[in-house]
């Protein structure tokens, strides 16, 4: 399973890249398939180094903040009216409820069934995990002021948990346990960003991939532009007792 950092820059696009979305590869089947992890503002654009994307496989939202779904809308123009013709299939997007109305109200239109004509909305869960390829999905519910998933992503025996936009909460447990790699929201910052609910801290976010156990790597992501990485990576270094990483668009990760 190949992990491409397409945008990680929190809550809206940064001066170095997009908004949330990661690119998962593997090949199966005698192909390449390619499923994303969030479409956030800005991503389509450089999404098209990595992926084609009229090929994509699936789309899975954790959830439908604009920094984590709204460039469905470029991709729905996309697959509708490429000169090369419309995509051919309907592409599967997990999401939480309501992402269809969501997205219609995004095109200034009332019903969902134009951007259903493009998308196959499939609700996401807790816990309901569902394949894609040779990508086993599990989501769990996580706290946010909206409703929202961390997945885990299993393939091959390599496992890659990503949290989504969360605080501190159980369900990190079973979604982290022995990953390969945690990337991990680290929006907020210790002794500055006292809200509760709403965004994991690094410390945070390493506490809690500790407290999961058999965590190997730990990367941090989901830093708007007002932070200074460095300053998480030295929270989470406080609880982490390895490298801890940061995410960067165009990162590449092997895992398994
Ligand atoms: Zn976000
Ligand atoms: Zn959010």
């Amino acid at each position: 399973m190949r992990l491409t950092v397409v945008g990680c820059a929190g809550s809206f696009p940064g001066r170095e890249g997009p908004a949330s979305c990661y690119l998962l590869t593997a090949e199966h089947a005698g192909r390449r398939w390619a499923v994303v992890m969030d479409l956030g503002n800005g991503a389509l654009g450089p999404l098209q180094r990595h992926a084609d994307p009229m090929s994509l496989d699936a789309v899975l939202l954790s959830h439908l903040h604009p920094d984590h779904c709204l460039d469905l809308t470029g991709l729905h123009v996309m697959r509708t009216h490429h000169p090369g013709g419309p995509a051919s299939t309907r592409l599967p997007v997990h999401a939480p409820a309501g992402a269809g109305a969501r997205l219609a109200r995004a095109h200034g239109v009332t019903a969902p069934s134009s951007v259903e004509e493009t998308y196959d909305f499939r609700e996401l869960r807790c816990r309901q995990d569902f394949v894609v390829g040779p990508f086993r999905v599990t989501p769990f519910r996580v706290e946010h002021p909206v409703e929202a998933y961390g997945f885990r992503v299993e393939c091959r025996g390599a496992t890659l948990a990503f949290t989504g936009d969360t605080d501190a909460c159980p369900e990190l447990t079973p979604l982290m346990a022995d990953a390969d790699l945690v990337l991990a929201d680290a929006a907020f910052v210790e002794g500055r960003d006292e809200a509760r609910g709403i965004h994991l801290t690094g410390r945070r976010a390493a506490r809690a991939a500790v407290d999961a156990g058999g965590v190997q790597r730990l990367m941090l992501t989901h830093v708007p532009s007002w932070n200074d990485p460095e300053v998480c990576r030295a929270q989470a270094g406080e609880i982490w007792p390895g490298e801890v990483e940061l995410a960067r668009p165009g990162m590449v990760v092997d895992l398994g």
